[in-house]
Protein backbone atom coordinates (compact mmCIF):
# COMPACT_ATOMS: atom_id res chain seq x y z
CA UNK A 1 0.00 0.00 0.00
CA UNK A 2 1.12 3.61 -1.33
CA UNK A 3 0.96 6.69 0.67
CA UNK A 4 -0.47 9.44 -0.67
CA UNK A 5 1.94 12.30 -2.08
CA UNK A 6 2.72 14.82 0.91
CA UNK A 7 4.86 17.74 1.99
CA UNK A 8 6.77 16.92 4.82
CA UNK A 9 7.80 19.82 7.57
CA UNK A 10 10.36 19.31 10.35
CA UNK A 11 9.84 22.10 12.75
CA UNK A 12 12.50 22.34 15.48
CA UNK A 13 10.52 24.32 17.79
CA UNK A 14 6.66 24.44 19.11
CA UNK A 15 6.54 28.19 17.73
CA UNK A 16 7.68 27.17 14.09
CA UNK A 17 5.11 23.76 13.99
CA UNK A 18 2.73 26.73 14.91
CA UNK A 19 3.47 28.81 12.23
CA UNK A 20 3.51 25.91 10.07
CA UNK A 21 -0.04 24.68 11.24
CA UNK A 22 -1.20 28.31 10.90
CA UNK A 23 -0.35 28.89 7.12
CA UNK A 24 -1.89 25.18 6.37
CA UNK A 25 -4.56 24.80 8.40
CA UNK A 26 -7.02 21.69 7.59
CA UNK A 27 -4.64 20.94 4.59
CA UNK A 28 -2.02 19.84 7.43
CA UNK A 29 -1.87 17.00 9.66
CA UNK A 30 0.54 16.61 12.89
CA UNK A 31 2.57 13.51 12.88
CA UNK A 32 3.89 12.22 16.30
CA UNK A 33 4.42 7.90 15.97
CA UNK A 34 2.67 7.68 13.01
CA UNK A 35 1.08 4.15 14.18
CA UNK A 36 -2.15 5.72 13.87
CA UNK A 37 -1.63 8.58 11.39
CA UNK A 38 0.00 5.98 8.59
CA UNK A 39 -1.78 3.62 8.89
CA UNK A 40 -5.15 5.99 8.08
CA UNK A 41 -2.97 7.30 5.18
CA UNK A 42 -1.95 3.97 3.56
CA UNK A 43 -5.81 3.09 3.95
CA UNK A 44 -6.61 6.15 1.91
CA UNK A 45 -8.79 7.30 4.95
CA UNK A 46 -6.65 10.79 5.42
CA UNK A 47 -4.87 12.61 2.68
CA UNK A 48 -3.18 15.22 3.75
CA UNK A 49 -1.16 17.66 1.66
CA UNK A 50 1.37 18.48 4.81
CA UNK A 51 2.80 15.92 7.64
CA UNK A 52 4.16 18.46 10.48
CA UNK A 53 6.57 16.33 12.08
CA UNK A 54 6.64 16.93 15.95
CA UNK A 55 10.32 14.66 16.55
CA UNK A 56 12.53 17.63 16.68
CA UNK A 57 10.97 19.45 19.57
CA UNK A 58 12.73 18.32 22.42
CA UNK A 59 10.12 21.17 24.83
CA UNK A 60 7.69 18.00 24.39
CA UNK A 61 9.36 15.45 25.69
CA UNK A 62 9.75 13.74 29.35
CA UNK A 63 8.10 13.48 32.42
CA UNK A 64 8.48 16.32 35.37
CA UNK A 65 5.97 17.28 38.62
CA UNK A 66 5.68 20.68 38.96
CA UNK A 67 3.77 22.26 41.97
CA UNK A 68 1.11 19.90 42.52
CA UNK A 69 1.05 18.63 38.85
CA UNK A 70 2.43 15.51 36.93
CA UNK A 71 3.39 17.20 33.10
CA UNK A 72 4.04 14.98 30.73
CA UNK A 73 5.22 16.19 26.86
CA UNK A 74 3.12 15.29 24.34
CA UNK A 75 5.92 13.74 22.69
CA UNK A 76 6.77 11.09 25.77
CA UNK A 77 6.11 7.48 24.20
CA UNK A 78 3.77 4.74 25.08
CA UNK A 79 7.16 2.50 26.30
CA UNK A 80 8.84 5.27 28.36
CA UNK A 81 5.66 5.72 30.42
CA UNK A 82 5.57 2.02 31.02
CA UNK A 83 9.14 2.68 32.45
CA UNK A 84 9.16 5.53 34.08
CA UNK A 85 9.39 5.76 37.78
CA UNK A 86 7.24 8.56 38.57
CA UNK A 87 4.29 7.05 36.59
CA UNK A 88 4.79 4.16 38.13
CA UNK A 89 4.93 5.36 41.77
CA UNK A 90 1.95 7.82 41.56
CA UNK A 91 0.12 7.03 37.96
CA UNK A 92 -0.45 3.53 38.52
CA UNK A 93 -3.89 3.53 36.12
CA UNK A 94 -1.99 5.55 33.50
CA UNK A 95 0.66 3.08 33.79
CA UNK A 96 -1.53 -0.41 33.35
CA UNK A 97 -3.27 1.55 29.85
CA UNK A 98 0.24 1.91 29.10
CA UNK A 99 1.33 -1.77 29.28
CA UNK A 100 -2.11 -2.49 27.52
CA UNK A 101 -1.51 -0.92 24.65
CA UNK A 102 -0.63 -2.57 21.43
CA UNK A 103 2.69 -4.04 21.10
CA UNK A 104 6.87 -3.18 22.25
CA UNK A 105 7.21 -2.12 18.74
CA UNK A 106 4.37 0.12 18.72
CA UNK A 107 4.45 1.43 22.03
CA UNK A 108 8.30 2.42 21.45
CA UNK A 109 6.69 4.95 18.58
CA UNK A 110 3.47 5.72 19.66
CA UNK A 111 3.09 8.82 21.66
CA UNK A 112 0.64 10.19 24.60
CA UNK A 113 -0.25 12.97 22.82
CA UNK A 114 -0.90 10.84 19.41
CA UNK A 115 -2.92 8.34 21.35
CA UNK A 116 -5.65 11.40 22.39
CA UNK A 117 -5.28 12.65 19.48
CA UNK A 118 -6.55 10.14 17.36
CA UNK A 119 -9.73 10.36 19.49
CA UNK A 120 -10.77 6.65 19.44
CA UNK A 121 -13.54 5.55 21.68
CA UNK A 122 -11.41 2.19 23.06
CA UNK A 123 -7.97 4.16 23.33
CA UNK A 124 -6.03 2.83 26.51
CA UNK A 125 -4.89 6.53 28.27
CA UNK A 126 -7.64 8.97 27.98
CA UNK A 127 -9.85 6.82 30.47
CA UNK A 128 -7.15 7.02 33.58
CA UNK A 129 -5.79 10.21 32.41
CA UNK A 130 -9.49 11.57 32.82
CA UNK A 131 -10.13 9.92 35.88
CA UNK A 132 -7.00 11.49 37.04
CA UNK A 133 -8.70 14.72 36.37
CA UNK A 134 -5.77 15.82 33.53
CA UNK A 135 -5.92 18.61 31.24
CA UNK A 136 -4.37 19.09 28.00
CA UNK A 137 -2.63 22.49 26.74
CA UNK A 138 -3.55 23.24 23.42
CA UNK A 139 -0.96 25.32 21.96
CA UNK A 140 -1.34 27.88 18.47
CA UNK A 141 0.28 31.08 17.26
CA UNK A 142 -2.11 33.11 18.90
CA UNK A 143 -1.65 31.78 22.42
CA UNK A 144 -2.82 29.14 24.35
CA UNK A 145 -5.51 27.50 26.05
CA UNK A 146 -5.93 24.71 29.09
CA UNK A 147 -8.97 22.35 28.15
CA UNK A 148 -9.98 19.40 30.72
CA UNK A 149 -9.61 16.00 29.01
CA UNK A 150 -13.24 15.68 29.92
CA UNK A 151 -14.28 18.15 27.90
CA UNK A 152 -11.87 17.37 25.05
CA UNK A 153 -13.30 14.48 22.80
CA UNK A 154 -16.29 15.09 20.96
CA UNK A 155 -16.76 11.92 19.09
CA UNK A 156 -14.73 8.97 16.97
CA UNK A 157 -11.88 10.59 15.59
CA UNK A 158 -13.18 14.52 16.51
CA UNK A 159 -11.98 16.95 19.10
CA UNK A 160 -11.99 19.81 20.51
CA UNK A 161 -8.52 20.64 18.31
CA UNK A 162 -8.66 23.61 16.09
CA UNK A 163 -6.83 22.67 13.03
CA UNK A 164 -3.88 24.80 13.82
CA UNK A 165 -3.52 23.86 17.46
CA UNK A 166 -0.70 21.36 18.78
CA UNK A 167 -1.20 19.25 21.80
CA UNK A 168 1.84 20.52 23.47
CA UNK A 169 1.43 18.89 27.19
CA UNK A 170 -0.93 16.94 29.27
CA UNK A 171 -1.13 17.59 33.42
CA UNK A 172 -2.24 15.40 35.36
CA UNK A 173 -2.69 16.46 39.25
CA UNK A 174 -0.41 14.74 41.30
CA UNK A 175 -2.07 12.14 43.25
CA UNK A 176 -1.59 12.38 47.45
CA UNK A 177 -2.62 10.31 50.04
CA UNK A 178 -6.13 9.23 50.61
CA UNK A 179 -6.44 9.24 46.23
CA UNK A 180 -6.19 6.25 44.43
CA UNK A 181 -6.96 5.05 40.72
CA UNK A 182 -7.23 1.60 38.53
CA UNK A 183 -7.50 1.15 35.47
CA UNK A 184 -8.23 -2.34 33.21
CA UNK A 185 -9.06 -3.00 29.46
CA UNK A 186 -10.47 -6.36 28.52
CA UNK A 187 -9.96 -7.65 24.52
CA UNK A 188 -11.41 -10.95 22.85
CA UNK A 189 -6.98 -11.72 22.88
CA UNK A 190 -4.87 -10.51 25.61
CA UNK A 191 -3.10 -8.07 23.46
CA UNK A 192 -2.98 -6.51 19.90
CA UNK A 193 -6.12 -5.67 19.86
CA UNK A 194 -8.96 -3.68 20.21
CA UNK A 195 -10.70 -2.69 23.71
CA UNK A 196 -13.91 -4.49 23.65
CA UNK A 197 -14.51 -2.72 27.49
CA UNK A 198 -11.75 -0.63 29.54
CA UNK A 199 -12.87 1.07 32.17
CA UNK A 200 -10.80 4.07 34.98
CA UNK A 201 -11.85 4.64 37.93
CA UNK A 202 -10.44 7.01 40.81
CA UNK A 203 -11.89 7.66 44.50
CA UNK A 204 -10.80 10.10 46.88
CA UNK A 205 -11.29 9.71 50.84
CA UNK A 206 -12.28 11.73 53.51
CA UNK A 207 -9.47 12.02 55.55
CA UNK A 208 -11.42 12.20 58.89
CA UNK A 209 -13.89 9.44 58.22
CA UNK A 210 -13.16 7.30 55.56
CA UNK A 211 -15.96 8.33 53.16
CA UNK A 212 -15.68 8.67 49.52
CA UNK A 213 -15.48 12.43 48.83
CA UNK A 214 -14.49 12.22 45.21
CA UNK A 215 -15.30 9.66 42.46
CA UNK A 216 -14.34 9.44 39.13
CA UNK A 217 -15.76 6.65 36.59
CA UNK A 218 -14.45 6.78 32.75
CA UNK A 219 -15.20 4.03 30.61
CA UNK A 220 -13.93 3.21 26.85
CA UNK A 221 -15.37 1.42 24.12
CA UNK A 222 -19.23 1.88 25.11
CA UNK A 223 -19.95 4.76 23.27
CA UNK A 224 -18.53 7.76 20.45
CA UNK A 225 -16.08 9.12 23.60
CA UNK A 226 -14.63 8.36 26.61
CA UNK A 227 -17.59 8.21 29.09
CA UNK A 228 -18.29 9.68 33.12
CA UNK A 229 -20.32 6.85 34.71
CA UNK A 230 -22.60 9.87 36.30
CA UNK A 231 -24.63 7.91 38.28
CA UNK A 232 -22.70 5.22 39.08
CA UNK A 233 -20.65 8.43 40.74
CA UNK A 234 -23.22 9.36 43.07
CA UNK A 235 -23.61 6.02 44.63
CA UNK A 236 -20.31 5.77 46.00
CA UNK A 237 -19.86 10.00 47.02
CA UNK A 238 -20.39 10.04 50.73
CA UNK A 239 -20.46 6.66 51.23
CA UNK A 240 -17.75 4.55 53.06
CA UNK A 241 -16.46 1.97 50.66
CA UNK A 242 -17.24 -1.60 50.86
CA UNK A 243 -17.49 -4.68 48.47
CA UNK A 244 -21.62 -4.15 48.52
CA UNK A 245 -20.79 -0.68 47.95
CA UNK A 246 -18.68 -1.36 44.59
CA UNK A 247 -20.97 -3.99 43.03
CA UNK A 248 -23.67 -1.70 43.49
CA UNK A 249 -21.48 0.84 41.45
CA UNK A 250 -21.04 -1.51 38.76
CA UNK A 251 -24.47 -2.08 38.97
CA UNK A 252 -25.01 1.60 38.20
CA UNK A 253 -22.37 2.10 35.66
CA UNK A 254 -24.00 -0.23 33.28
CA UNK A 255 -27.16 1.81 32.99
CA UNK A 256 -24.24 4.94 32.75
CA UNK A 257 -23.04 3.65 28.97
CA UNK A 258 -24.60 3.06 25.34
CA UNK A 259 -22.47 0.28 23.78
CA UNK A 260 -23.08 -1.27 20.61
CA UNK A 261 -22.99 -4.85 19.10
CA UNK A 262 -20.41 -5.57 16.75
CA UNK A 263 -18.32 -8.42 16.03
CA UNK A 264 -16.07 -8.13 18.88
CA UNK A 265 -18.81 -8.08 21.52
CA UNK A 266 -22.60 -7.55 21.61
CA UNK A 267 -23.95 -4.94 23.69
CA UNK A 268 -25.45 -6.65 26.66
CA UNK A 269 -22.06 -8.39 27.07
CA UNK A 270 -20.19 -4.91 26.89
CA UNK A 271 -22.79 -3.55 29.81
CA UNK A 272 -22.24 -6.50 32.15
CA UNK A 273 -18.29 -6.15 31.36
CA UNK A 274 -18.56 -2.67 32.24
CA UNK A 275 -19.99 -3.61 35.73
CA UNK A 276 -17.30 -6.07 36.72
CA UNK A 277 -14.16 -4.10 35.50
CA UNK A 278 -16.08 -0.66 36.93
CA UNK A 279 -16.20 -2.82 40.60
CA UNK A 280 -12.57 -4.31 39.70
CA UNK A 281 -10.82 -0.79 39.22
CA UNK A 282 -12.98 0.84 42.47
CA UNK A 283 -11.16 -1.93 44.22
CA UNK A 284 -7.82 -1.60 43.28
CA UNK A 285 -7.95 2.77 43.72
CA UNK A 286 -9.80 2.26 47.38
CA UNK A 287 -6.55 -0.35 47.58
CA UNK A 288 -3.98 2.45 47.02
CA UNK A 289 -6.40 5.10 48.04
CA UNK A 290 -6.43 3.39 51.42
CA UNK A 291 -2.71 2.53 51.59
CA UNK A 292 -3.22 -0.99 51.84
C1 LIG B 1 -0.80 -2.72 15.47
C2 LIG B 1 -1.41 -1.58 16.26
C3 LIG B 1 -1.92 -1.85 17.53
C4 LIG B 1 -2.50 -0.81 18.28
N1 LIG B 1 -2.98 -1.09 19.53
C5 LIG B 1 -3.53 -0.09 20.27
C6 LIG B 1 -4.00 -0.39 21.59
O1 LIG B 1 -3.95 -1.52 22.09
N2 LIG B 1 -4.54 0.65 22.31
C7 LIG B 1 -4.62 1.92 21.80
O2 LIG B 1 -5.10 2.82 22.50
N3 LIG B 1 -4.17 2.21 20.54
C8 LIG B 1 -3.63 1.24 19.78
N4 LIG B 1 -3.17 1.53 18.51
C9 LIG B 1 -3.36 2.88 17.95
C10 LIG B 1 -2.12 3.82 18.08
O3 LIG B 1 -0.93 3.08 18.17
C11 LIG B 1 -2.21 4.72 19.33
O4 LIG B 1 -3.39 5.48 19.31
C12 LIG B 1 -1.00 5.65 19.46
O5 LIG B 1 -0.91 6.14 20.77
C13 LIG B 1 -1.02 6.81 18.49
O6 LIG B 1 0.10 7.63 18.79
P1 LIG B 1 1.09 8.14 17.65
O7 LIG B 1 2.12 8.97 18.33
O8 LIG B 1 1.57 7.03 16.81
O9 LIG B 1 0.08 9.08 16.84
P2 LIG B 1 0.02 9.50 15.26
O10 LIG B 1 -0.33 8.30 14.47
O11 LIG B 1 1.32 10.18 14.92
O12 LIG B 1 -1.12 10.54 15.34
C14 LIG B 1 -2.45 10.16 15.67
C15 LIG B 1 -3.37 11.39 15.59
O13 LIG B 1 -3.04 12.32 16.61
C16 LIG B 1 -2.66 13.58 16.04
N5 LIG B 1 -1.55 14.08 16.85
C17 LIG B 1 -0.36 13.48 17.09
N6 LIG B 1 0.38 14.23 17.92
C18 LIG B 1 -0.35 15.33 18.19
C19 LIG B 1 -0.12 16.50 18.99
N7 LIG B 1 1.00 16.66 19.70
N8 LIG B 1 -1.09 17.45 19.04
C20 LIG B 1 -2.25 17.27 18.37
N9 LIG B 1 -2.53 16.19 17.60
C21 LIG B 1 -1.58 15.24 17.52
C22 LIG B 1 -2.25 13.26 14.59
O14 LIG B 1 -2.38 14.38 13.74
C23 LIG B 1 -3.23 12.15 14.26
O15 LIG B 1 -4.48 12.69 13.94
C24 LIG B 1 -2.57 0.52 17.74
C25 LIG B 1 -2.05 0.77 16.45
C26 LIG B 1 -1.47 -0.26 15.73
C27 LIG B 1 -0.92 0.04 14.35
Amino acid sequence: MLLPRFDFHEPASIDEACEIMATFGPKAKLLAGGTDLMVNMKKKILAPENLVCLSKIESMHGITEKGDQIVIGGRYTVAELTTDPLVEKKLGALRSGARALGSPLVRNRATIAGNIGSARPASDLPPSLIAYGATVILVSSKGEREVLLGNFFKGPGFTELRPEEVLTEIRVPTPTDGQGAGYINLGVRKAQDCNVVNVASYIELDEKDGSIKKARIVMGSVGPTPLRAGTAESVLLGQKPDEALFLKAGEAARQDCTPIDDFRGSASYRKAMVGVLTKRTLDIAHRQASGA
